[in-house]
């Protein structure tokens, strides 16, 4: 079977999905880009745990509108995909084997960090997908090491994505245009982040928030950049990533979409 990537994906505002830009038309290509997958499992930001990660069992997962204040054409959009309860299943097992304790939620659905991206890569809706929930509170090596347990699903046909942002401070989000200016702060933070990727300087990353610049600022809270380190993690021992996107929206969200692989 192929070996898949790992993807690390942006998913920017909710208005991705109707929304035209360059992020919006890279990731309704990138599917097709890659080898098809036989599932996919997603750690969105979307879904935070404590104490221990969580996978969704759902085998008709429904779409999941959390997002307030949007245009109604956001309500009306679903994401019909089949659930992946056995993959769950399986991830759950090698997240014990490796030493977690691992919840399983019997109905939750696919949130807007899963479908949003999906529906843009895979319009068609007919590959299984599964959740992995992000940990409140805990650290991006915790992530990584979640992501390390899961890394032989990349042999078996498995896609896993961590949907996040590579940047995300909505609190200087000042409602102009898509395409405002990006300030200096959000783009050195993601230039030493692409630069430390690409290195495969993974002890740098780890402890991004100490040493990328204005680290706090572009993520004051890390929700959307964990996401990040679970795929790292998911694609093994000696991945290296490369940014196969970058743009930036709302002069705050770097779009970037990262694989990890050989
Ligand atoms: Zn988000």
């Amino acid at each position: 079977m192929t070996r898949l990537p790992t993807l690390f994906v942006s998913h920017g505002s909710p208005m991705l999905a109707v929304e035209d830009s360059p992020a919006r038309r890279f990731l309704q290509g990138l599917g097709a880009d890659l080898p098809r997958p036989r599932a996919i499992l997603v750690a969105s930001a979307h879904w935070e745990s404590m104490r221990e990660p969580a996978v969704s069992l759902a085998s008709q997962p429904e779409t999941i509108h959390d997002f307030g204040g949007f245009p109604q054409v956001l309500y009306d959009l679903d994401y019909p995909a089949p659930g992946a309860p056995q993959l769950a299943e399986k991830a759950a097992l090698m997240l014990e084997q490796a030493g977690h304790t691992v919840g399983r939620s019997p109905h939750r659905g696919l949130d807007h960090g899963a479908w949003v991206p999906l529906k843009l890569m895979y319009p068609d809706a007919d590959l299984p997908v599964s959740q992995l929930s992000i940990l409140r509170g805990a650290s991006p090596a915790n992530h990584e090491r979640l992501g390390h347990a899961l890394a032989g699903l990349r042999d078996e046909g498995v896609l896993v994505i961590g949907s996040g942002s590579l940047t995300h401070n909505l609190y200087e989000f000042r409602g102009g245009p898509i395409d405002a200016p990006v300030p200096d702060w959000v783009s050195e933070f993601g230039g030493w982040m692409v630069d430390k990727l690409q290195a495969g300087d993974h002890e740098a990353l780890r402890s991004y928030r100490s040493l990328a610049p204005s680290a706090a600022r572009n993520h004051p809270t890390e929700e959307h950049l964990l996401p990040l380190f679970v795929a790292m993690g998911a694609a093994g021992e000696g991945a290296v990533a490369k940014r196969l996107h970058t743009s930036h929206e709302y002069g705050v969200l770097a779009m970037d979409v990262y694989a990890f692989g050989e």
